[in-house]
C-alpha cells in the first residue's frame, strides 16, 4: 500500500527503504503518503472513474438492494473505548474519532505514541528499538483502546505489539513460505488453483499483525510490489484472458484500506468480465477499523454482488459493539460473511477460547471458515503450535457445538501445495465391508459402506 500510494500519487521510484521508528526519513514518507491516503477521496474526485457501458453495476444485483435507510449509520464507542478516548484524545470529538481516515492517519507508529499508551516490556521495547525491516508496527487509535496497557501477554495484544522474539530464525521458516512469488504469471496475481485467483490490490494494512504471511511485502516503502492503477490493469487482464477463472480473492494488505472509489473500479471491472461469478474480499478492517464499514461503502459493494467477505478473526475480545455495528451492516448489505483465524500459542490455542470467537461470530452472522495453522513465515516461532493442538481443538468442537460454528482446519503447505484440510481420525478402517467410525465421544460405529465395483 505504501508503494501502491507512492506510485499513484507521488511517482516515488521503487526503493528498498525501510520503515522503521529509527529511520526518521522513512517515517517522514509514511506521513504523507498517509496525507495522500486522508485527501484520496477528495483527489479522486477531481478526476472521477469512468464506468464503462459494460462495467455498469448489473442489474440483477437490483434485487438485492433494500431502501437505504434500512443501512444503520450510527457508530457505538463502547465504554471501555470511550475511557480510552478521554484520557488520550480528550479534544477529539466522536464525529472525528469515527471518522475512518482519521483513525487511519493517526495510527500510532512510533515508540513515543505507544509508550505514552502501555507498559512496554523489555522484550517489546527492545525489538521496536531495533526493528528494520518489512512489517512496521501500526495500530489504530481504535483497536489500540482494546490493549491492556499493563499486561504484555494479552492475547490481542501480543498479536500487534512486536517482541524479540521476532528476531529468531527457526528452522523451516522462509519470508515466503507458501511460494507465492512462484505462483504469480502478472505482478499482484497468484494463480495456484485453476480456477480461483488471488489478487493482491496493496501492501498497505491499517494494522500490522506480528505473524503475517505478507509481511514480505506488507508496510513495505518500495519493495517488489508495485501496487498502481497500471498493475490492477495487467492484473484484470489477465483474469480476462483466463476463461477457466471464475472465482477472484481481492487481498494483499487489505483492500478495504482503498477508498471507495479505488475499490469500486476494481470490482466494477472485474464484475464487467463474463466468467467471474464470484468476488471475494479478504480483510481485517472490519475488526481494526469498524468506522471504515460506512453505509457507503457497504451501498457500494452491494452494487457488484455476489461479493463475499472473509474476514480474519484472531480472538474473542475483537468482537465489540463498534465490530457488531459493522458486521451488521455488511450482513444487511447481503455480503455473506465468513471467519479466518489463525491459530496462535497463547492467543487462542484452546477449546474455550475457539469456541468463545465462532460463537460470537455466529451471533454476528459469520460463518466461521477457516482455522489455519499459522505459516512458517521467519520470526514466527512463539506464534506457532503443534499440529496436534489445531486437531485437539476442532475435536473438542466436533459434536460439542453447532456445526455451523466449526471452521475448517488447514495447513498451507510451504511451498505452494495449496490449503490442505487436517482432520481428527474419525474414520477407522474397513471390518467385513463396514466402515468403522469413531464418533465425538470416541465411541465406534459401523457404516455398511458400498463397495464401488460391486455396483457393476
Ligand atoms: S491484516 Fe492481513 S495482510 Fe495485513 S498484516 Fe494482518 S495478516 Fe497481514
Amino acid at each position: 500500500m505504501r508503494k501502491m500510494y507512492s506510485t499513484m500519487e507521488i511517482d516515488e521510484p521503487p526503493s528498498n527503504g525501510i520503515l522503521s521508528v529509527t529511520n526518521p526519513s522513512a517515517l517522514q514518507k509514511e506521513a504523507t503518503i498517509l496525507t495522500t491516503h486522508t485527501n484520496y477521496n477528495s483527489s479522486l474526485s477531481k478526476k472521477p472513474l469512468k464506468f464503462s457501458q459494460q462495467n455498469k453495476p448489473n442489474p440483477r444485483n437490483v434485487m438485492h438492494r433494500v431502501a437505504k435507510g434500512n443501512l444503520r449509520a450510527h457508530i457505538t464507542i463502547s465504554a471501555n473505548t470511550r475511557e480510552f478516548i478521554n484520557k488520550f484524545y480528550p479534544e477529539i470529538a466522536d464525529e472525528k474519532w469515527n471518522d475512518w481516515h482519521w483513525q487511519v492517519a493517526n495510527r500510532i507508529r512510533t515508540l513515543e505514541k505507544l509508550q505514552n499508551m502501555i507498559d512496554l516490556s523489555d522484550s517489546e521495547l527492545e525489538a521496536i528499538k531495533l526493528h528494520n525491516g518489512p512489517l512496521p508496527f501500526a495500530i489504530t487509535p481504535y483497536y489500540a483502546s482494546l490493549l491492556n496497557a499493563k499486561d504484555a501477554n494479552q492475547p490481542i495484544r501480543r498479536t500487534v505489539v512486536m517482541t524479540r522474539e521476532e528476531n529468531f530464525l527457526a528452522p523451516g521458516e522462509a519470508v515466503d513460505p507458501l511460494g507465492e512469488e512462484d505462483d504469480s504469471p502478472v505482478p499482484g496475481i497468484v494463480h495456484r488453483y485453476p480456477d480461483r485467483v488471488l489478487f493482491l490490490t496493496t501492501g498497505f494494512c491499517s494494522v500490522y499483525c506480528r505473524y503475517c504471511t505478507r509481511s514480505r511485502m506488507v508496510g513495505v516503502p518500495g519493495g517488489e510490489a508495485q501496487y498502481n492503477i497500471q498493475q490492477w490493469g495487467k492484473a484484470i487482464e489477465y483474469i480476462k484472458s483466463h476463461t477457466e477463472i471464475r472465482d477472484v480473492l481481492l487481498s494483499g494488505g487489505d483492500p478495504l484500506t482503498l477508498a471507495d472509489e479505488r475499490l469500486e473500479w476494481l470490482l466494477s471491472n472485474l464484475r464487467a468480465i463474463p466468467h467471474v461469478e464470484f468476488i471475494r474480499i479478504g480483510t481485517k478492517v472490519p475488526v481494526v477499523l469498524p468506522q471504515r464499514i460506512t453505509p457507503k461503502l457497504v451501498e457500494m459493494i452491494r452494487k457488484y454482488h455476489p461479493v463475499w467477505m472473509s474476514i480474519h478473526f484472531t480472538h474473542p475480545d475483537e468482537i465489540t459493539p463498534e465490530v457488531s455495528d459493522a458486521l451488521q451492516r455488511l450482513a444487511d448489505a447481503g455480503i455473506p460473511l465468513g471467519s479466518q483465524t489463525v491459530l496462535l500459542k497463547g492467543i487462542n490455542d484452546s477449546v474455550d477460547v475457539m469456541k468463545k470467537l465462532f460463537h460470537e461470530l455466529l451471533k454476528n452472522r459469520v460463518k466461521p471458515y477457516y482455522m489455519y495453522q499459522c505459516d512458517p513465515v521467519s520470526g514466527t516461532s512463539h506464534f506457532r503450535t503443534s499440529v496436534s493442538k489445531g486437531i485437539e481443538i476442532i475435536a473438542g468442537l466436533r459434536g460439542y457445538t453447532t456445526g455451523y460454528a466449526i471452521p475448517n482446519y488447514v495447513i498451507d503447505a510451504p511451498g505452494g501445495g495449496g490449503k490442505i484440510p487436517i482432520l481428527p481420525e474419525y474414520v477407522q478402517g474397513h471390518e467385513n465391508g463396514n466402515l468403522i467410525l469413531k464418533n465425538y465421544e470416541g465411541k465406534l460405529f459401523s457404516y455398511p459402506d458400498i463397495v464401488e465395483n460391486t455396483l457393476k
